[in-house]
């Protein structure tokens, strides 16, 4: 089934997550965090593509694995970067081959020690692109989504120019957008606003991440651009040290994003689980009765 079909219905509930990075290409320990976020009825599951493209028939093969065996809906990630049309090809003919319907249509980072200027002849520029070579070639055969940044891509000149681009994305196929990580809600709810306005009128869901510890805290937040809250930001100070604790705080800082968000009428929830199925089920656990707010069992 098309997330798109989902979203028609009800406000979603999803979980993200990469493949396993082993030496000899092992990714048995991805079923255990499986099994785990299937007990908790996700809408889907989604799952990364390789920053530059490594490890990407992994993320067919995992996405094939939670649609066919787990009959969960899957998103595969796609990243565009490095890739020809020939390669897009293939993957979403393995993708059709293996009934998965779902693809987040990215551009990628640009792999280090190369810039935009090494990229200017090659086949893709831009996620929308992509969704544009895809629904060319594949018509209906894909939901495609894309991603969004309540606090700005990185690479973007202001806001607007941002924004821009973002319906440029969702008039060339995305029919959802998954936002980055944020920890201020009021970034979320900005870009929202701001996308309404210029007629973006496609579900937006919340990305949240629920810390686990002061070090990936600080980590994450420098990759992706995001801010981390004065509040957020003393308890990181004070709980270094603590990282039992950190992670309490981490389960209910997230809690009282998700209820914030499910009170303002949030489109779905995606939570970037990152194979570490008992945080997902810890945040789950603290507001269940708030989760069926969102038509959710
Ligand atoms: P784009 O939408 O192409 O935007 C990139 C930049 O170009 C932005 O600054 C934008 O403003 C600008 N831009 C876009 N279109 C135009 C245009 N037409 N003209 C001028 N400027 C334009 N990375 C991975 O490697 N693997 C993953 O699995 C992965 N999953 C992700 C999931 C989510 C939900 C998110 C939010 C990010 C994910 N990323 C992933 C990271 C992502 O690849 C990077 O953030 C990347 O730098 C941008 O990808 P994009 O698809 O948003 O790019």
């Amino acid at each position: 089934m098309k997330i798109s079909d989902i979203l028609k219905t009800k406000s979603t509930i999803s979980f993200e997550i990469f493949p396993p990075k082993s030496k000899d290409g092992d990714i048995s320990s991805i079923y255990h965090t499986i099994d785990e976020l299937a007990k908790l009825n996700p809408d889907f599951i989604s799952v990364t593509y390789g920053a530059g493209g490594s490890n990407k028939g992994k993320t067919v093969e995992i996405a094939s694995t939670i649609k066919n065996k787990y009959h969960i809906e899957s998103v595969a990630h796609l990243s565009c970067i490095t890739h020809t049309k020939e390669d897009i090809d293939s993957i979403c003919k393995e993708l059709k081959d293996n009934n998965v319907e779902n693809i987040l249509a990215l551009r990628g980072d640009y792999p280090v020690g190369t810039t935009a200027s090494d990229y200017e002849t090659r086949d893709f520029m831009y996620a929308s692109d992509l969704c544009t070579y895809i629904k060319g070639n594949f018509k209906d055969d894909f939901c495609l989504s894309g991603a969004c940044y309540p606090e700005i891509h990185q690479e973007a000149a202001c806001f607007e120019e941002d924004l821009m681009a973002l319906k440029a994305k969702v008039d060339a196929g995305a029919e959802y957008l998954v936002t980055q990580i944020f920890y201020d809600n009021n970034y979320y709810y900005r870009l929202v606003k701001e996308a309404r306005k210029i007629g973006i009128t496609v579900p937006i869901l919340a990305g949240i991440m629920p810390v686990i510890s002061a070090k990936s805290l600080k980590r994450t937040a420098s990759l992706c651009g995001t801010s981390i809250p004065y509040d957020l930001s003393c308890y990181l100070e004070d709980y270094y040290n603590y990282p039992e604790a950190m992670k309490e705080i981490g389960i209910n800082y997230a809690t009282r994003q998700i209820i914030d968000l499910i009170s303002n009428g949030v489109d779905g929830i995606h939570i970037y689980s990152m194979n570490r199925p008992e945080i997902a089920k810890a945040v789950f656990d603290s507001i269940p009765t708030v989760l069926k707010e969102l038509n959710h069992d």
